[in-house]
């Protein structure tokens, strides 16, 4: 998950955090309190709400509710926690966001300040400079994994590379047709993919404590992760605070990388068999729902943890060495606040 946060805190998103620099001042103007620790011997109630978009590939309803209830055994078993999913249905997405205008309206200046338009030559230079402050602290190593099959000597010249495949890759994403033949990215509602406004709507709604929805999170941002910077801008799930929710929290998960098998998902995906694809799905929302009820930070380097964000968008690969390698056994530090 991406989530966001404080000052101090770890940025890290399933992708949220890419606020990291203007959430900070955000969250403390905000006065959010520290997250409570979530007791594991009872029953919590999730509210799943499911945002539709008409021009792109769905869940049905009977997906959904199997969904729900494969994640109601997998909860227990991976992250040691129990729920019980209330589902309360779908909602128009373009309607949903309209409904929360007020919100982006309140917020509008933190939104604009953490948009980045890869078309406007200074916001290019804040996606680099971005991606230099990711960089910093990681290990070579490591970034190496992230940009597969590349010569990366040093540290400069991953960056200049990564910056070349994050921009190439949300092009691409854009451009994927959607059902009604237009490009996915609508220029009249870009709003509807893109991370600021998503964290926001997390932080302002009340209606759920899940939100899924049929589009993606893709775009540019001044605290986007490694993970986030190697898809493209693809914040497959962000975890963020959020007031009202007895969970004092608000999980997203954009199922477009799941559920489309556009040229582009299929070269920097691979295809996922029918029959996987739901669980797939699943095991990504557990890694949502580690933030969400453990309160779990971001982990890089746990093999076959589910607290460690897919690479890429090898998700199908992901999936199945989580699922292989069972409930991760070491310690997972929590966060103070998303
Ligand atoms: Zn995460
Ligand atoms: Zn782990």
């Amino acid at each position: 998950m991406r989530g966001h946060l404080m000052k101090g805190g770890a940025a890290w998103r399933a992708g949220l955090l890419s606020a990291a620099a203007s959430f900070a001042a955000v969250s403390t103007a905000l006065e959010i309190p520290p997250l409570r620790d979530i007791p594991r011997d009872k029953v919590h109630e999730v509210r799943v709400l499911y945002l539709e978009d008409p021009r792109l590939p769905s869940l049905g309803q009977e997906q959904l509710l199997r969904l729900e209830a494969r994640l109601e055994a997998l909860v227990p078993e991976f992250l040691g926690f129990k729920v019980r999913f209330k589902d309360l249905g779908r909602r128009d997405l373009r309607a949903f966001f309209d409904a929360h205008a007020e919100v982006f309206a309140e917020h509008r200046g933190e939104i604009e300040a953490m948009d980045l338009d890869p078309g406007k030559p200074a916001d290019r230079r804040a996606i680099r400079s971005a991606i230099r402050k990711d960089f910093g602290p990681r290990d070579l190593a490591l970034i190496r994994e992230y940009f597969p099959g590349r010569e990366l000597k040093d540290k400069r010249t991953a960056a200049r590379a990564a910056y070349r495949v994050f921009l190439e890759r949300l092009r691409a994403i854009r451009a994927i047709p959607a059902l009604d033949g237009k490009p996915l990215s609508d220029p009249a509602r870009r709003e509807l993919t893109l991370y600021p406004y998503w964290t926001f709507l997390q932080f302002g709604t009340d209606a759920a404590d899940l939100l899924l929805t049929n589009t993606v999170v893709a775009g540019a941002d001044d605290g986007m992760p490694i993970y986030v910077i190697a898809r493209g801008g693809i914040s497959t799930g962000i975890t963020n605070n959020n007031l009202s929710s007895p969970l004092q929290g608000n999980s997203l998960v954009g199922l477009l990388p799941f559920l489309s098998d556009a040229p582009f998902f299929l070269k920097e995906r691979g295809p996922i068999p029918e029959e996987e694809r739901l669980e797939v799905i699943a095991t990504f929302t557990l890694h949502e729902l580690g933030h969400l009820l453990g309160r779990y930070v971001e982990y890089y380097d746990h093999p076959g943890c589910v607290h460690v964000a897919p690479k890429g968008l090898r998700y199908l690969e992901w999936h199945r060495e989580v699922r292989r390698s069972g409930r991760c056994a070491r310690e997972h530090k929590k966060l103070r606040r998303y």
